[in-house]
């Protein structure tokens, strides 16, 4: 039998042992129903999640609500909505209880004298143009003035079909104002002309990403296993979908045979008390699901499948490396 030792030189099993006793528990808040922007295919407000549940205004019951999150054994509060920056109170809620990621369209800027590390991820929809008809605006031009040179921010970079062969002159913006990038690809909700998925764009863009990858390492975090398979859809022969998602709340999953998931994940509404099916659209259609958190934490769920070869093995490393980087649990 194959065991990670027998696996891994002693460079791999150092890199290994580093994330192995990580242990990270996260889940996902809806920090507000509100937005700046109504970009067109945003899972948040295509699925009517935004009426799901009144938010909450008292910032005495967030903080409850934050304090029995910790003592449930969150320890990765990520905060999305809506636009979390529209309540920084209750961002600084989160922030002062426990480690925290950001998600933001990065028009308002956060303040990094109150927040020094808070981990920000901005999210950005491809060049001017299609950010234009996507969102109504290029939010490249503020965001990076907002966040230029800062090191606990990247861009979260949903690349849509209409970017395939179009993502480095992207990539160089980025690397132009000393931020990261991670990338993901449009699930395309809204049904949009023109931005949905093919066999051979898929393909011709996950040959991109391993360039762009190679060309800027320093500036896009990701890994070439995980474009595998978040472009094919499959992981070990098997497919992506509702019976393998790892990012089913748990009081809401009733799959059977219960699938690797993540360990007590909930996906909070703003009131404090509905949950939502997942980490993304409660109304997706799974087979179409593109969401890049959900096919990384897939990944991470299924170690034991990834001890077979070295490469299994370190493909898997590489995966949750990227993953403990974009939420600080290791440096860049
Ligand atoms: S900025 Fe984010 S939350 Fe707001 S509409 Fe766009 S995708 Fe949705
Ligand atoms: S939409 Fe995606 S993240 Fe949500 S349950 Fe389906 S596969 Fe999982």
């Amino acid at each position: 039998m194959q065991t990670v030792s027998s696996l891994l030189n002693k460079e791999w099993y150092e890199r290994y042992k580093r994330i192995a006793s990580l242990n990270i528990r996260s889940s996902i808040y809806d920090v507000t129903n509100r937005c700046n922007l109504r970009c067109k295919g945003c899972f948040f407000f295509s699925s009517g999640e935004h009426e799901a549940a009144r938010e909450e205004m008292d910032i005495k019951k967030w903080e409850n609500f934050i304090d029995r999150e910790k003592a449930r054994g969150v320890n990765l509060a990520i905060l999305i909505g809506g636009e979390p920056t529209l309540c920084m109170d209750r961002v600084e809620a989160f922030y002062t209880r426990l480690p925290s990621y950001c998600a933001t369209n990065g028009l308002i800027k956060i303040d990094r004298a109150k927040f020094p590390d808070l981990m920000v991820g901005i999210s950005l929809w491809g060049g001017g143009e299609d950010e234009k008809i996507l969102r109504g605006r290029d939010t490249f031009a503020i965001s990076s003035k907002n966040y230029e040179g800062d090191t606990c921010t990247y861009y979260l970079y949903t690349i849509t079909p209409r970017q395939v062969g179009k993502i480095e002159p992207v990539i160089k913006r980025i690397a132009d104002v000393g931020l990261k990038v991670h990338l993901q690809l449009l699930s395309n909700d809204e049904g949009v002309d023109g931005f949905s998925w093919g066999k051979e764009e898929l393909a011709d863009l996950r040959r991109e990403m391993d360039e762009v990858l190679d060309k800027y390492p320093r500036t896009v975090i990701s890994s070439k296993y995980y474009h595998e398979v978040i472009t094919t859809g499959k992981m070990m022969g098997r497919a992506f979908g509702w019976p393998e998602c790892p990012s089913v709340t748990e009081s809401l999953d009733t799959r059977k045979p219960q699938p690797r998931r993540l360990i007590h994940f909930v996906r909070w509404a703003s009131d404090l008390q509905t949950v939502h099916r997942c980490c993304t659209s409660a109304t997706r259609d799974c087979s179409t699901c593109k969401d890049g958190a959900a096919h990384m934490s897939w990944i991470m769920v299924n170690k034991r499948e990834h001890i077979r070869t070295t490469r299994d093995l370190q493909n898997w490393i590489e995966v949750y490396e990227m993953f403990a980087k974009l939420y600080r649990f290791i440096p860049w």
